[in-house]
């Protein structure tokens, strides 16, 4: 029996939370950025009437303001996305316990064997729509489809509010004309080398000989060619399979205060290292972050945040911990301990590794090398192999009799 795979979106996230939290926003240009106060602060989401005036996520509040002079602007609130991100999860999990979360935002929903209890999967895609408008006030966009790459690929189509259907009879229809770089996994220099080949669409990509994709592209190139023809088989995970570990966490209280930013962010990267490497030997990534700081008074903070992708890269841990740091601590003491946390992990998937070359080679060269760390931990021990940043943070009891210096850059 054909499989019923659902990916629901949720639409403008970040800023359709703020909207239902202070409905004066409702109608309005408004835009969530890291610092409003700042010119350089950055808009992580907007409103559909401030995407129409311009404003783009990823612009500097300045830039947003000149596109829309009246645009409104708020702070992030993770908490409360965090709160409703998993509140629309219960939603899903009423029509199936086969709920795989992808970010904060996305889900892929198995109903195949929820047909019998809930109607036909585009009957069910309806009643999630509207069940999450009326009960939480955001509204999805669902994707429905016989393989968890189109049903992706459908949720993108029309939003907001609304469902797509891609079936076995119409993806061809549907599907074939869209450019390939719409496939879930083909980054900016797959779509270069496709150009290359004379394939721009997902239709001249699935009526391209195997054979020569493959020879040409490598797996990846095959793995691509089997979503173009509809033959991805993955599945969608079980809910309690996705999250068997909450979160990790490593924690450290120095040998002395931490006076500067360069001190903290340090030791984060010392931290990250653990981090990352459990959460490797788990298979897991995380999608969010949480940082614990105790000043040198003993007075604990706890932040957190999500990641804009699901990750287990070091560098990017210690980036995203650094960056929530500097957000918030106000200095009045210096730093007597610091914990990082990866949240809300989800399982690494096979395809997450598709992301094999584009500007995914760097990030993909970045977790090779890890890989490499993570060999050389389990092998050697935990002061086996570390970035050289580490090597002078003087504040803490990392040892490194023979230290192997790896050059900054790369790793750090
Ligand atoms: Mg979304």
């Amino acid at each position: 029996m054909t499989r019923a795979i659902l990916h629901s979106d949720l639409n403008a996230f970040f800023a359709s939370v703020e909207t239902v939290l202070h409905p004066e926003y409702e109608g309005e240009a408004m835009a969530v950025c890291g610092a409003p106060e700042d010119r350089h602060g950055i808009v992580l989401a907007k409103s559909e009437k401030a995407k129409r005036a311009g404003v783009r996520t990823g612009m500097t509040v300045w830039e947003a303001k000149r596109a829309c002079p009246g645009l409104i602007l708020t702070l992030p609130h993770y908490d409360a996305y965090l709160k409703f991100s998993s509140l629309v999860r219960k939603i899903y999990a009423r029509y199936s316990d086969l709920v795989e979360p992808f970010g904060l935002d996305e889900c892929w929903i198995d109903v195949s064997d929820s047909r019998d209890l809930f109607g036909p999967p585009e009957h069910i895609a309806h009643e999630i729509r509207q069940t999450v408008k009326q009960e939480l006030g955001l509204t999805v966009s669902v994707g429905v489809s016989f393989n968890k790459v189109f049903a992706k690929l459908g949720s993108d189509l029309k939003k907001p509010d609304a469902v797509t259907v891609i079936s076995p009879d119409n993806f061809r229809r549907i599907v074939w004309p869209l450019p390939v770089g719409s496939l879930l996994y083909a980054g900016p220099s797959t779509v270069k080398r496709l150009a290359r080949m004379d394939i721009s669409t997902i239709g001249e990509l699935a009526n391209t000989d195997e054979a020569l994709v493959l020879r040409l592209l490598g797996v990846c190139g095959g793995q691509l060619w089997r979503y173009a023809n509809g033959l991805d088989t993955a599945r969608v995970m079980r809910a309690d399979e996705v999250m068997p570990l909450q979160s990790v966490s490593h924690g450290i209280t120095c040998n002395a205060d931490l006076a500067t930013g360069e001190e903290v962010r340090g030791v984060m990267l010392e931290l990250a290292q653990e981090v990352g490497h459990r959460l490797a030997k788990e298979g897991l990534l995380a999608t969010g972050i949480q940082i614990d700081i105790k000043d040198a008074e003993l007075k604990s903070r706890q932040y957190m945040a999500p990641l804009s992708e699901p990750t287990r890269s070091r560098r990017t841990l210690t980036e995203a911990a650094y960056a929530l740091f500097c957000r918030h601590y106000r200095w009045e003491k210096p730093v007597r301990a610091v914990a990082v946390r990866g949240l809300r992990l989800v399982r690494a998937t096979p395809e997450k590794q598709l992301d094999c070359f584009g500007d995914y080679m760097a990030s993909d060269r970045l977790g090779r090398l890890e890989e490499v760390m993570d060999d050389m931990t389990d092998r050697f021990g935990a002061h086996a192999l570390l970035p050289a940043d580490i090597l002078t943070n003087e504040k803490t009891k990392c040892r490194v009799r023979h230290p192997a210096v790896l050059p900054k850059s790369r790793i750090g």
